[in-house]
């Protein structure tokens, strides 16, 4: 068995093998695409001491990095169920392609996706103008007028943080009153520069060939259609993790996300999970990676107390 067998090859997964690569241990990375979300990433900007990359040279620098400690990668391949046995403690993992890999430890770090509109438009103009993260590419939008698609939390604190960065924000809720909680909305609400509109239906994006250029939307109660022109619109109507798998396993919260504690430990002794597909609150690059690293101490701190 591996000592450390990590499922997920995005930035936690990677941190994760060369911290528990650098202890001297076996250790071995799961992954349906090494590199993870950040193969779909334009422009990085906010990994601290590099200023700036791109998303897929980040990607070949985590691969070149956990492959530099002799990890045994295994790309390209799905996890589909987790088990653990009690009597010898050893986790089981196997795979879509009839694979079962064993672990003394197992770190978790599948990530997750942003839930999309599904409007026209909206997958032709991503990274041209469409975006899921306000962290990441907010300050590209300065002196833009955008807009936020969602009126639950993430999107009313993303309205509030792009007002002050950018020029205009709109905000499109299609139920009749927002989801966030009220403190959000009356921030929200105070700001000179936000329009809210709520009960609406974005039905497209529209461009012209390299960049977003409006929004079409239907005014579900009266039934008549707009259009706003606008250079951005950042979609925030949920991230989903890719946690569908561990279903009856290891503990989950409401929305899917592995509960974990300080080290990075779940409800299965033994299995530690980190990044985006966790309960800990920002996904962001840097937030993942320093999470992986956490969980391969942990995971070792595991190993060293419970082997022979
Ligand atoms: P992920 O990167 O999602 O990696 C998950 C890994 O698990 C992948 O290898 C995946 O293939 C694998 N996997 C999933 N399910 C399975 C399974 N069942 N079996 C085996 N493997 C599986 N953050 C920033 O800090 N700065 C930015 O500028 C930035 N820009 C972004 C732009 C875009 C377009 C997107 C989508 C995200 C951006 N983010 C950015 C967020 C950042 O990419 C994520 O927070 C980060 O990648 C999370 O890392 P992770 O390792 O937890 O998960």
């Amino acid at each position: 068995p591996f000592d450390v067998l990590i499922v997920g090859g995005g930035p936690a997964g990677a941190a994760a093998a060369v911290y528990a690569a650098r202890k001297g241990i076996r250790t071995g990375v799961l992954a349906e695409r090494f590199g993870g979300q950040v193969l779909d990433t334009m422009s990085i900007e906010n990994y601290i001491s590099v200023l700036e990359t791109d998303g897929p040279k980040f990607a070949a620098a985590l691969e070149a990095h956990t492959r530099h400690y002799g990890v045994d990668i295994m790309n390209l391949q799905k996890a589909e169920s987790l088990s653990r046995d009690e009597a010898t403690g050893l986790v089981t993992v196997k795979t879509a392609s009839g694979a079962a890999l064993k672990g003394r430890t197992v770190i978790l770090s599948t990530g997750a996706r942003w839930r999309s509109m599904g409007v026209p438009g909206e997958q032709e103009y991503r990274n041209k103008g469409v975006t899921y993260c306000p962290h990441c590419d907010g300050p590209l939008f300065r002196g833009k007028r955008v807009a936020v698609i969602g009126g639950g939390n993430s999107g009313v604190e993303a309205a509030i943080d792009l007002a002050g960065v950018v020029e205009h924000v709109t905000l499109f809720e299609f139920m009749p009153t927002l989801r966030a909680d009220a403190v959000l909305q009356r921030k929200l609400e105070s700001l000179p520069n936000v329009d809210i509109l709520k009960n609406v239906q974005v039905t497209e994006v529209q461009g012209n060939g390299a960049q977003v250029t409006g929004i079409v939307y239907r005014d579900r109660a009266t039934e008549q259609v707009h259009e706003l022109a606008l250079g951005g619109v950042f979609v925030q109507i949920g991230l989903v993790p890719n946690t569908d798998f561990l279903k009856g396993t290891v503990n989950l919260s409401r929305t899917g996300e592995i509960e974990v504690d300080a080290r990075g430990q779940t409800s299965l002794p033994g299995v530690f999970a980190a990044g985006d597909c966790t309960t800990v609150p920002y996904k962001q690059i840097i937030i993942a990676a320093g999470e992986g690293a956490k969980a391969a101490l942990a995971a070792f701190d595991h190993l060293i107390r419970t082997s022979a």
